[in-house]
Formats: C-alpha cells, sequence, structure tokens
C-alpha cells in the first residue's frame, strides 16, 4: 500500500526514486530566524498611555483613551517601567545597551493600526534600539540524564543563537473575524483594546536549522520571560512568533498567523518541504509572507514581502531622545530577579543537586517554585527534590497526555490540579529521613495523600505505617521463630547468614515495619543468650 502510494507520488512529479531522498537529506541548507514578540503583561499601563495593560476579558473598544486612538493633538508619554522591563530582557540575552535609545514611526496602513503608523524603534542616525548583538545558549535540558554523570561537560545549553535586536514598540489592535453557521462572513470587527499595549521584539538571526531546536529555544525564552517576572507566557497571545525560513541561500519566506509553539514547528516542517519540493523541480523560491492556516495545517500565500522602505520609518516627533545613562545597564543587573541559570547555579552550589535534577526543577518556574517552598518547611534539597521529581512529576499526569499539555503550554504544569502542596512534600521528605517509616510505605502513603488531600503524617499515624522499634514486640516475633525452628540456635555459631536469615523472617511477620537495625541487634543478643543458656 505505501508502495504504491509513493509510486503514484513520483509519477505525479515526474522524477526518480531520488525525490524523498533530496527533500529529506539537506538539513544543513535550512536558516530559520525568529521574530517574537512578547507583550509586557506585568505593566499596570499600556506603553504610552494610562489605559489599562490587561485588556483581556474586557468589553470591545472599552479600553481606549485619545493617545492608542491616535486622535489629533494626542501626546504619548512613554511608560518607564516598559524600558526597565526591556532592558532586562536584554541582560538576559547578553545585548549590547546603548546609552540612549530612540522611538521611530513605522507607516503602514492596516485596520487595526488607528494611527497608520506604529511606534517602534529602529537602527539609524547612530541611534539604535534597546539592546543589539545578543546571543543566548539553549539546548535540551532533559537528554541530561544522570546516565551521562561521567560526562562532566555541561551539556544543558550547548546551542547558542545570534540576537540581532531588541526593540520596545506597541502592539496593534485586533481584527476579529465573525462567522455565520461556521462560514466567514464577509466583514469583520476591530477591537482597539489591545492597541498600544508594550511589546518587546525580539529578532534573532537565521541561526536555526531546525525546527525542534525553535521550539526549545522558544520555551528557553519564555522561562526567562517569567523569571523575570514581565510577562505571564501563558496568556493567549502574550508571545507570539513569526518564522522565516530559507534554504540553501535562496529568498526568505515569512510565516505570519502562527498561534502555538506547538504550530510554530509544524510550519517550519511544512515550509522546509514546500521550499525542498520547489527546488527539487527547479521552480524559483518567492520571496513572500505567507499565513500559517491553522486548520489545514499549511501555509499560503499572503502578500510579497515588504523591504525595509516600505515603511517610510521617520523618526518619532512627540518622544524626546532617552538617555539611558552609562551606570543604567549595572543599576539594572542589581535589582534584576535571579535568572534561571543562576538558579540552576545556586541549587548545584548550595544545595547540592545535580545538573539534571536543578534542570528539571528550574525548568517550571511554578515547580521551582514549589520545591523553595517546601524546602523553607523541611531543609533536604536532596530529599525534597527526588519526592517533587520522581514521585509528583510523575504522578500529575499520565504521560501521553502531559506530554500534549507540555506541548501546548510550554510553560505551565498540572502541578496544582492535584491535592499537594509544599507541606506535603515537606512532611514526607521528614517521615523517610527520620527513618520512621521505609520508603515503599513512604511511596503509597504520598500517592493516597495527593488523592486525598491528607496530610502524610496523619496518614502514616492512622495506616499504622511506622516502623516497628518496639524491643518487646520484636523479641517476642524473634522467639516464636527460635521455638518453631530451634535448631537454629546451634548453626548460628558457625554460620553468620543465620541473623539474616531470622531479619528475613521478622520482617515478613511484620510485613516490612521492623526496624531492621534494632532488629538485626536484637536477633545477636537473643541467639548468645540462648547459646549461653544451652550451655549451662
Ligand atoms: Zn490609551
Amino acid at each position: 500500500m505505501t508502495i504504491h502510494k509513493k509510486t503514484e507520488q513520483i509519477k505525479k512529479y515526474d522524477i526518480d526514486e531520488t525525490y524523498d531522498v533530496n527533500v529529506l537529506k539537506m538539513e544543513e541548507d535550512v536558516k530559520i530566524g525568529l521574530e517574537i514578540h512578547c507583550q509586557l503583561t506585568s505593566l499596570q499601563t499600556k506603553l504610552f498611555c494610562s489605559c489599562r495593560s490587561n485588556y483581556r476579558n474586557l468589553k470591545p473598544n472599552m479600553n481606549i483613551c485619545p493617545i492608542c486612538y491616535g486622535l489629533p493633538g494626542s501626546l504619548p508619554l512613554l511608560n518607564k517601567k516598559a524600558i526597565e522591563y526591556a532592558a532586562m530582557m536584554c541582560i538576559s540575552f547578553n545585548c549590547i545597551i546603548p546609552e540612549k535609545i530612540f522611538f521611530y514611526r513605522k507607516n503602514y496602513f492596516y485596520p487595526d493600526l488607528p494611527k497608520n503608523f506604529q511606534i517602534t524603534q529602529y537602527n539609524s542616525y547612530e541611534l539604535s534600539s534597546i539592546g543589539y548583538d545578543g546571543f543566548l545558549h539553549y539546548g535540551d535540558n532533559n537528554s541530561n540524564g544522570e546516565n551521562n554523570s561521567n560526562d562532566k561537560t555541561n551539556r544543558v545549553d550547548n546551542k547558542k543563537v545570534r540576537i540581532k535586536r531588541i526593540q520596545l514598540e506597541e502592539d496593534p489592535g485586533k481584527i476579529v473575524y465573525e462567522y455565520n453557521n461556521s462560514k466567514l462572513t464577509n466583514y469583520c470587527l476591530i477591537d482597539y483594546n489591545r492597541a498600544g499595549v508594550a511589546l518587546v521584539e525580539i529578532v534573532t538571526e537565521p541561526d536555526f536549522t531546525d525546527a525542534s531546536d525553535v521550539r526549545l529555544f522558544l520555551n528557553k525564552i519564555t522561562n526567562i520571560f517569567e523569571y523575570l517576572g514581565v510577562s505571564d507566557p501563558n496568556l493567549e497571545g502574550a508571545v507570539r512568533c513569526d518564522v522565516n525560513v530559507s534554504i540553501r541561500g535562496g529568498k526568505k519566506v515569512e510565516i505570519k498567523n502562527i498561534n502555538s509553539f506547538k504550530d510554530v514547528e509544524k510550519s517550519i516542517f511544512y515550509e522546509i518541504t514546500r521550499q525542498k519540493t520547489l527546488s527539487v523541480h527547479e521552480i524559483q523560491v518567492k520571496s513572500e509572507t505567507r499565513h500559517w492556516d491553522e486548520k489545514r495545517k499549511i501555509t499560503s500565500h499572503a502578500r510579497t514581502k515588504e523591504e525595509e522602505d516600505d515603511y517610510r520609518y521617520f523618526p518619532e516627533p512627540d518622544i524626546p531622545i532617552i538617555e539611558l545613562g552609562s551606570d543604567f545597564k549595572s543599576t539594572l543587573k542589581e535589582i534584576m530577579p535571579e535568572l534561571p541559570l543562576e538558579r540552576i547555579q545556586r541549587y548545584k552550589d548550595i544545595h547540592k543537586l545535580s545538573d539534571h535534577v536543578s534542570s528539571i526543577l528550574v525548568n517550571n518556574k511554578q515547580i521551582s517554585d514549589f520545591y523553595e517552598e517546601s524546602l523553607k518547611l523541611y531543609n533536604s534539597p536532596k530529599e525534597i527534590s527526588n519526592w517533587i521529581i520522581n514521585e509528583l512529576l510523575s504522578k500529575i499526569n499520565d504521560p501521553e497526555e502531559r506530554r500534549e499539555f507540555e506541548l501546548d503550554n510550554p510553560n505551565k504544569n498540572r502541578l496544582f490540579n492535584v491535592n499537594v502542596n509544599p507541606q506535603q512534600i515537606a512532611d514526607i521528605a521528614k517521615l523517610v529521613e527520620e527513618t520512621s517509616i521505609n520508603r515503599n510505605t513512604a511511596k503509597d502513603i504520598f500517592s493516597k495523600s495527593i488523592k486525598t488531600g491528607e496530610s502524610p503524617i496523619k496518614l502514616s499515624k492512622s495506616l499504622n505505617v511506622e516502623k516497628i522499634k518496639d524491643l518487646n514486640v520484636l523479641s517476642d516475633h524473634i522467639n516464636d521463630i527460635l521455638t518453631t525452628e530451634p535448631h537454629l540456635i546451634e548453626q548460628s555459631i558457625s554460620n553468620q547468614s543465620i541473623n539474616n536469615y531470622i531479619l528475613g523472617k521478622v520482617m515478613k511477620k511484620t510485613a516490612g515495619r521492623s526496624d531492621p537495625q534494632i532488629t538485626l541487634k536484637l536477633i545477636k543478643e537473643i541467639l548468645e543468650r540462648n547459646r549461653k543458656q544451652e550451655k549451662e
């Protein structure tokens, strides 16, 4: 069946069997660059006016004023906090921050742009955007398993992408398409509530060659946004990504309108295959902007790509040059929140956790914060991290469902969909370390605890699972065994392993609850006493 299909495909294109091989082989010729737009959702107000930054769940066109509406005579006033947040992002991406910055008007006509220009940044006249010439290391944190513990190199962030520039700009409004009986109507609605919201654009060099690397990078940067506390990437539309793809030095194709990171990956796969197929047929790839069709999972022609000249950039006359000064960056660095890399280092240096464990925790800010909360209640980094990673994370969801969830929400977890709080983790770690229960029993208690929300300490008491340390109870068990098998007393003189044999029997009788050290000591004492008595 498959072979038949393939033959048909080859016939259709009238080429030989090298078709599939050609299409799949040339990964090294692919160049992928990204333009990421990140809303500064933590701001109270928009970039140039005092309208609310949080436009979500508001009635259409209720969060607007003459400034964001672009009415004549209105004057923009720059949000100082937005500059700080954008600069923090520049520092995290190792960018140069200039001492002076400036804003420009990018002119284009589009219904979602009330002024017919967007206030943005541009690099010219020796003035630049807030950040440029940066880089970021990223990689596959989860592939660096404990199995590689012999490998001393830090393989967590083994890839690098150059950041061309970071700029601060305003978000346009939103075009809302209307459907009638699932058919697109011939009109659309415009909601300006979003117009003027502070947006940071991050432009990378075309350093990616692979869609899965893009995904890793996007996960990494959204993680950074969360740690910086500048943006919540889980909010719909807060982090958006346009992609440009070219093959073998050919023309660049831009893909817009991609709504999820999963689709970023899919659109790249699609576009690479499309361009390679064209190239195999010696058809030139056109420089164009293509839309990602979410339903059909294909890209389609939207418009020929604008060149920079088309936008007629000119300096924004209503906002003066902003002097950041020479110590701006160093002052900001001092008050900046801890970045993921710094947190990993702290876990390694101070908590003595492995690379692997530290990255799993830090990879998800909610989990990392949860770990720190648990640690405040019971200070044992090894035991606490062990319970979070090996027990809690594996219990949160079944693997398939979890994978799907994580693909859609790279920085979200289902941690708080189960009955778990830091106290439960602290309690279970304490129960195990203070040796009142064994590890297998603790796992059972933990499962029950997150199912019911009940405290592990309470459960351990009510389930009567604490280790038996009572010497009378343990002696009775040992004496019972020696009564049924009296030959053990004689044999124990020449055979040391008899002690362990008896210990095994006691364990069996008590369903593993006997404290092994106390029991073994007691066995030795009782055997010796018995041997003395036999002599007498
Ligand atoms: Zn406004």
